[in-house]
């Protein structure tokens, strides 16, 4: 090789590692080494790159949050977007509700950055994927849980308080996905553990939908299908992991029944729904790429398997949210409570021993809980009627009925329906799920009401049926009534809601 073409082979290398290096994006994080959270500031700036660098990637305006940050989300996909719904899976991921758990976000950065060069394109074959990296951006430059309005979001699914909540749900309404995971961290060094000795630590549990209300066929399917498959991928890659549970070790269950939450206010829709839950640090950055690396890798497990079950998650969840429509008198469970089985729970833990303020970890020994509450059981039920009547008067309900995009009819003066009103006798807590509750004793005697202008009647025959009958009816353990801002319902007498059954054939007159 004479001098001259050494140099140009030279350059000829120099240019190819240089378009190689050009290629490969690193994620914010990946670029700061790990040690640095990423800002809100490179999450804009990576998801706007991520749409202009890839054709399957487009990056949307979410909402806005409480202190006016734009929150971005990504559509990913092979195709038009939702435009094959009999073939493709529509699967939402959502991070970082709480702002003090950023492993969801870090890894939902990544997981995008591997779609947009071009990885992954056999699971954009069956699948088209809604990412949002981040639902509290406010509470995330803080590094807090909360909102700047300090709502906590995942408590905020039901009632809706939360510009943040609100978009997020508006963005479930625009395409109905059929899967959504809710992620975030748990907090494995809990004082109640410390104190017998121990921490957690999974790396990643996933959790299932637990309120009974929820559709059965995707209960078990969760549970028999999702749950040992979730299992083997992600200890088999090196992490530890477990079906979620939380409690102290003197009382173990799983985590709760309330719809005001991510994972139960959108598997009350008929959805397979998931919560993730990474395993958080003492501080934002300790152990960050393990964390994120364990959060992507849960996640790339979920969407394996829906692409593995795809057939099946279409027909269980096409024919759930059918059945929401059409069943006769559903049954609704009121009250749920939880039981122990006979089983122990048996856990790896690991051993720690409190120095001043901190601690110092030991050895990984595992620790068997008996107080373990496995099962969550039917307590009181009614039947779910042909429709609720709201009063012109209760228009908070009717607002909130109206931001969570179910259908209603205004109704016109002196329209007649006839149905069961409640009245409240007495009202007293008791505690269901370590939490009081109010729990109203009541008797139902028949209604003929007669519309005022502005009353509202609620079909229940639509997607929203269970989290009607669970918002609206009195004695619902998650219902309205619970709730501080809707504390005016909390009185004795005749209830505003009015159950209408429009079978009846003198029940509807026009
Ligand atoms: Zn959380």
């Amino acid at each position: 090789m004479t001098r001259n073409s050494k140099f140009i082979l030279f350059f000829i290398c120099l240019f190819l590692v240089s378009c190689a290096r050009d290629a490969h994006l690193e994620t914010p994080l990946e670029r700061n080494n790990f040690e640095e959270l990423t800002s809100y500031a490179d999450v804009l700036s990576f998801v706007q790159k991520l749409d202009r660098r890839s054709e399957f990637i487009t990056t949307d305006t979410l909402g806005i949050s409480v202190e006016e940050r734009i929150i971005p989300y990504m559509k990913i996909s092979s195709g038009e977007f939702g435009e094959d719904r009999l073939n493709k899976l529509i699967v939402l991921l959502f991070a970082q509700q709480h702002g003090n758990e950023p492993s969801g976000k870090e890894a939902v950065l990544a997981l995008a950055r591997d779609f947009a060069e071009g990885k992954h394109t056999d699971l954009l074959e069956h699948l088209d994927i809604l990412l949002v990296p981040q639902v509290n951006p406010d509470g995330a430059e803080r590094h807090e849980r909360r909102n700047a309005d300090n709502v906590d979001l995942n408590r905020s699914h039901l009632i809706l308080n939360a510009p943040e909540t609100i978009a997020l749900r508006n963005l479930f309404h625009t395409w109905e996905p059929y899967v959504t995971v809710d992620i975030h961290e748990y907090q494995p060094w809990t004082r109640s553990w410390i104190e017998k000795g121990y921490i957690r630590l999974f790396d990643e549990q996933y959790g299932l939908v637990t309120n009974l209300n929820t559709d059965e066929t995707i209960r078990l399917f969760s549970e028999r299908e999702f749950l040992p498959y979730a299992e083997r991928e992600i200890t088999g890659a090196g992490y530890t992991f477990h079906n979620y549970i939380v409690g102290s070790p003197d009382r173990i269950r799983y985590s709760t029944t309330s719809i005001n939450d991510g994972r139960l206010g959108f598997g009350i829709l008929s959805t397979f729904s998931l919560i993730l839950e990474g395993k958080n640090a003492r501080t934002p950055t300790e152990d960050l790429q393990r964390r994120t690396e364990a959060q992507q890798h849960a996640l790339l497990t979920l969407l394996n398997f829906c692409k593995d079950k795809k057939a099946d998650i279409l027909s269980i969840v096409r024919s759930a949210r059918r059945n929401l429509i059409t069943m006769e008198d559903p049954e609704f469970v009121l009250t749920m409570g939880r039981q122990r089985d006979t089983s122990v729970l048996s856990i790896p833990v690991l051993e720690v021993v409190p120095v001043n303020d901190d601690y110092e970890t030991g050895d990984t020994v595992i620790v068997d809980i008996e107080n373990y509450y496995p099962l969550v059981v039917k307590e009181e039920v009614t039947t779910i009627p042909d429709a609720y009547l709201i009063p012109a008067t209760e228009d908070r309900i009717i607002d909130l009925l109206e931001k969570h995009n179910i259908l209603i009819k205004r109704l016109k003066e002196g329209d007649v329906y006839r149905g069961e009103y409640f009245i409240i006798r007495e009202l007293r807590t008791i505690e269901l799920e370590e939490t009081e509750i109010i729990f109203s004793e009541l008797r139902k005697e028949p209604a003929v009401h007669i519309a005022r202008d502005g009353d509202v009647l609620v079909p229940t025959n639509q997607l929203h049926r269970l989290m009607l009958a669970t918002a609206l009816e009195p004695q619902s353990m998650h219902g309205l009534l619970q709730y501080n801002e809707f504390r005016h319902l909390q009185q004795t007498g005749r209830y505003p809601v009015v159950r209408i059954e429009l079978s009846d054939v003198a029940g509807l007159v026009e």
